[in-house]
């Protein structure tokens, strides 16, 4: 039980519902921490990923439910198995022990409070690595502040700042104002620091990496956003530029999707994008290959939701450890 739930303004929704006593708001969560995977993580930058892998816990629900979501199984048909404080740190301290990097936290926005308080458990306990947050940047800057001292690095999305999408695709036009003001704040909170290991690998020590998924259709869109980040955040965090847009067929809602054609990026637009990157001189960060299959798309209904490569499962909301 977290007071903060009584009535719940945990995120901008502001839902003022009381999850203690079971009632669920837009993001589909009671006071429950619930998790629906968790394992080592090779497919993240490559400062994230190093050679252990990315201690990955995948948390249910979400605060923004994006029609195109490809974790939809987890974000919004609420796949996944509550959680206590204990249990959570356990999956912490036994990714560590399995060679994690960091611990990577996706998608917690919505359980600010609760992961606060599993989070300092398991460093009670011994969890030493970094703490990563993975989420959506739809935040207010005082549910982060509560994360202080707990998370080490920061990786929010930066999905749009055309508050018309951000309306249709995940019915929150305030979305531009609130993601600018969560990732400055990220910023502030986190220098850019990344060590370089005696194995030749560099990883990811604290700061920010913004990620942006170029939309199809929508460069104009995601030209927006990287002239915010040019201006604001170039030096003082890293850029992740993500191309892997697949179509979810299987995912009810995307079948509404009717702001841009929901297909893969072509040729042309990828690039346009690196010439964008190049224009505005964003040289401190990341950018994907274009990938043409359906690699990407996990399923989380089995013990390795993603390929092989990618993953190795740890827990599972159906068996636990694996
Ligand atoms: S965390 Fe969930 S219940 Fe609370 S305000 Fe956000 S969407 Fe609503």
């Amino acid at each position: 039980m977290e007071p903060q739930y009584e009535s719940c303004v945990a995120c901008p929704r502001a839902c003022a519902i009381n999850r203690n006593e079971g009632k669920t708001g837009y993001c589909g969560e009671t006071a429950d921490i619930r998790v629906s995977w968790a394992g080592l993580h090779f497919g993240e930058e490559p400062p994230i990923t190093g050679t252990g892998g990315s201690g990955t816990i995948f948390i249910t629900g979400c605060n923004l439910r994006c029609k195109f979501c490809q974790n939809f199984q987890i974000s919004q048909d609420g796949l996944g198995r509550a959680v206590s404080s204990d249990d959570f740190a356990k999956i912490a301290l036994k990714l560590q022990e399995a060679g994690a990097e960091n611990i990577n936290i996706v998608t917690g926005s919505h359980a600010i409070p609760a992961i606060a308080t599993c989070l300092r458990l398991a460093k009670s306990q011994g969890l030493s690595i970094p703490i990563l947050w993975n989420s959506s940047a739809y935040e207010t800057t005082e549910a982060l502040d509560v994360l202080d001292g707990l998370v080490d690095a920061w990786l929010p999305d930066l999905k749009t700042l055309n508050p018309q999408l951000s309306g249709n695709v995940f019915f929150a036009e305030n979305y531009p104002s609130v993601a600018k003001k969560a990732i400055r704040r990220m910023a502030e909170k986190s220098p850019l620091v990344f060590s370089d290991g005696k194995d030749g690998v560099t990883r990811l020590v604290s700061g920010v990496i913004v990620r942006h998924l170029a939309l199809p259709g929508k460069l104009a869109d995601t030209e927006l956003a990287l002239r915010w980040f040019a201006d604001h955040l170039e030096g003082k965090a890293a850029l992740s530029l993500m191309t892997q847009y697949t179509p979810v067929s299987a995912n009810p809602q995307a079948r509404e999707i009717d702001a841009f054609p929901n297909r893969a990026l072509i040729q042309d637009e990828y690039d346009r994008l690196l010439d964008l990157l190049a224009e505005l001189n964003i040289e401190n960060g990341f950018y994907q290959e274009l990938v043409a299959d359906t690699e990407w798309l996990p399923d989380f209904t089995r013990t390795q939701p993603f390929s092989s490569k990618l993953a190795r499962p740890i827990w599972h909301m159906s068996v636990g450890f694996l």
